[in-house]
């Protein structure tokens, strides 16, 4: 028998497309990436981008608090290690993303940790392939493979990321480390001038590095970084190090010209990058519509249809624009119910 719903991802909102489809008796299964070194390095192993990341004081209903007792309470014994590193400081990435996993599996959601490596959109029931040669038929799927950060790749990068160094200002910008210290973001296009521009209500000052001796930006957010005065574009430069130590994290950076020999240092305490995200989409390349970015397309407005009746697109994969947890949660329960009403609709 082909599944009812097939959801493909591990971030907020494959966890919460499937918990809506569990609790409409649609069974889902979740394939939710595979525990492979190649997803490591990319930054996509199970459980999404909030995994790799340490607080989240944003995503509602986790204020301050201990958690310690709920969580040994709420997660399956293999889990109960994260009781043991709670930090008494709200909800972390890691811990949010197990209890959602588990209230999925709670309410009957089969898991698969593996990559869907190709599917056919042409067939019905639609057919997907895992990368472990598993193969499913499936009457909807839901994509919910969420995108990457771009890195430099630069190896000082990778060793103080969660230690000063961020991929997303405004999941990290208000943390305490940040505030009132110099901060720098690099890249020189729209998303860098609204990064530093939001830095700057907490920093004392955002050096923005950009390699050219002109922004990417539209012409007014170009303006709107100019007239800035706690911004500082630190114009031809890239970046060779980030500097820092284990106790303090990220206390500085050094910059190489592009136009000559010369390298200089800045202090700073933060290290952000705005030089875009690559959304997880290689796998569907010809079988979905896809923006210029590689983006899924929604193609009905305030729904989450794809270019394929049956198949559904959620949080990051589709939207370039919100990326943040709770937005993903929001279209995967979305996503679910569009498929619950598109089975309903076609009798399967
Ligand atoms: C460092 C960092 C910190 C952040 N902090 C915050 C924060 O504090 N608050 C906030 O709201 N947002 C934060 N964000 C943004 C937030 O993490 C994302 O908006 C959110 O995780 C998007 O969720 P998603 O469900 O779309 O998918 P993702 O979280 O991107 O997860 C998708 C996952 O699906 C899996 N997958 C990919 N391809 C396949 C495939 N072919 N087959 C099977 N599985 C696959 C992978 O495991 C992938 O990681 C942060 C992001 C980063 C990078």
């Amino acid at each position: 028998m082909p599944e009812k719903v097939v959801i493909i991802g591990s971030g907020p909102a494959a966890w919460t497309a499937a918990i809506y489809a569990a609790r409409a008796a649609l069974e889902p299964l979740v394939y939710e990436g595979a525990a492979t070194e190649e997803n490591r390095l990319r930054g996509t192993l199970p459980l999404g981008q909030l995994a790799l990341t340490t607080e989240v004081e944003n995503y509602p209903g986790f204020p301050a608090g201990d958690l310690s007792a709920y969580l040994l309470d709420s997660l399956a014994d293999d889990k109960s290690y994260l009781a043991d590193m709670h930090q008494k400081e709200g909800v972390s990435g890691p811990e949010l993303m197990e209890l959602m996993r588990q209230q999925a599996i709670n309410f009957g959601t089969r898991v698969m940790t593996d990559d869907i490596a190709d599917v056919d959109f042409d067939a019905r029931p639609f057919h997907l392939r895992a990368l472990g040669g598993d193969e499913v038929e499936a009457r909807t799927v839901i994509v919910a493979t969420g995108a990457r950060a771009n890195y430099l790749g630069i190896e000082s990068e990778e060793r103080f990321k969660n230690k000063g160094v961020s991929a997303c200002a405004v999941c990290d910008g208000a943390l305490p480390r940040f505030r009132n210290k110099p901060l720098v973001v690099v890249g020189g296009g729209d998303s860098a001038v609204e990064e530093s521009d939001y830095l700057s209500k907490f920093a004392s000052i955002v050096y923005m590095v950009h390699r050219r001796d002109a922004l990417r930006a539209s012409k007014i957010m170009a303006q709107r970084a100019m007239e800035n005065k706690k911004i500082d574009i630190v114009w031809n430069s890239v970046v060779d190090e980030v500097l820092g130590n284990d106790t303090d994290g990220v206390t500085g950076v050094r910059l190489k010209s592009t136009i000559d020999d010369n390298s200089r240092e800045l202090e700073i305490s933060g290290f952000f990058l705005a030089i875009g995200h690559t959304p997880n989409t290689g796998f569907l390349a010809g079988k979905l519509e896809m923006t210029e970015k590689k983006y899924l397309k929604w193609t009905v407005p305030f729904r989450t249809n794809t270019s394929v009746e049956g198949v559904f697109a959620a949080g990051d994969v589709a939207d370039d624009y919100y990326r943040q947890a709770v937005t993903a949660a929001g279209s995967g329960c979305m996503a679910a119910l569009d498929a619950e009403r598109y089975l309903a609709a076609k009798g399967l």
